[in-house]
């Protein structure tokens, strides 16, 4: 299986990622999470690309594609996640795919209206000892010590850099629906139901593939 996740912040790609990959066997790649492996780091690359995260933009296409490589060639089966996120990087994607000799076998868009996202991002806390996520509304932190915390805000998910993340996304990525549905590899899924429903539509679209 070898699949795209398409769709706005909020909209749960990394959760379906996470899902779809342990069901079906394959690798979870999240670029969010290789650039914030990076900046953990401290690397200089880390550094460069700091900038760009913290304030919602773009990491450039070029550093991107090079940090999203050598994960692609890296397991029979994947999920991306977060990438590609414009044209150009898709483009960059189809050439390093012939070049492996690999196919893509779908390419899954979650939708929500910009509201909703809007309204998960800004409650969303993760956990500083554990890296578990949750909601201060939908999904709070448990209070019976279970996990320590702290429990902190992303960056990038304050208000500001939400708005700015998806307007790019609108700009730069949604017009990736259709460049994948011309080529008969695009299914949309509702991602405002349930998370099992939301995983149960990604897998029966990519039905044949798992
Ligand atoms: P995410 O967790 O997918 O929202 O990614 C967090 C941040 O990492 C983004 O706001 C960008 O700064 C950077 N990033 C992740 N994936 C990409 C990509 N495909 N192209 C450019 N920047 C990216």
């Amino acid at each position: 299986m070898k699949i795209i996740l398409l769709g706005p912040q909020g909209a749960g790609k990394g959760t379906q990622a996470q899902r779809i990959a342990r069901k079906a066997g394959a690798k979870h790649i999240s670029t969010g999470d290789i650039v914030r492996a990076e900046i953990g780091s401290g690397s200089e690359l880390g550094r460069k690309v700091q900038e760009y995260n913290d304030r919602g933009e773009l990491v450039p296409d070029e550093i991107i594609v090079e940090m999203a490589k050598p994960y692609l060639n890296d397991a029979d089966s994947w999920i991306l996640d977060g990438f590609p996120r414009n044209e150009a990087q898709a483009k960059a994607l189809d050439a390093a795919l012939e070049q492996l000799g690999v196919r893509l076998d779908a390419a899954v868009a979650l939708e929500a209206p910009d509201e909703a996202l809007v309204k998960r991002l800004s409650g969303r806390r993760q956990s500083e000892s554990t890296g578990n996520i949750y909601h201060i509304e939908y999904d709070p932190p448990p209070e019976d010590g279970d996990d320590p915390g702290p429990f902190v805000q992303r960056k990038d998910d304050a208000e500001g850099a939400i708005r700015r993340r998806l307007e790019i996304y609108h700009e730069q990525t949604e017009p990736l629906k259709d460049y994948y549905a011309r080529r008969g590899l695009l299914a949309t899924v509702d991602a405002e139901q349930s998370i099992p429903e939301v995983t149960d539509d990604i897998l029966a679209a990519v039905g044949d593939n798992v």
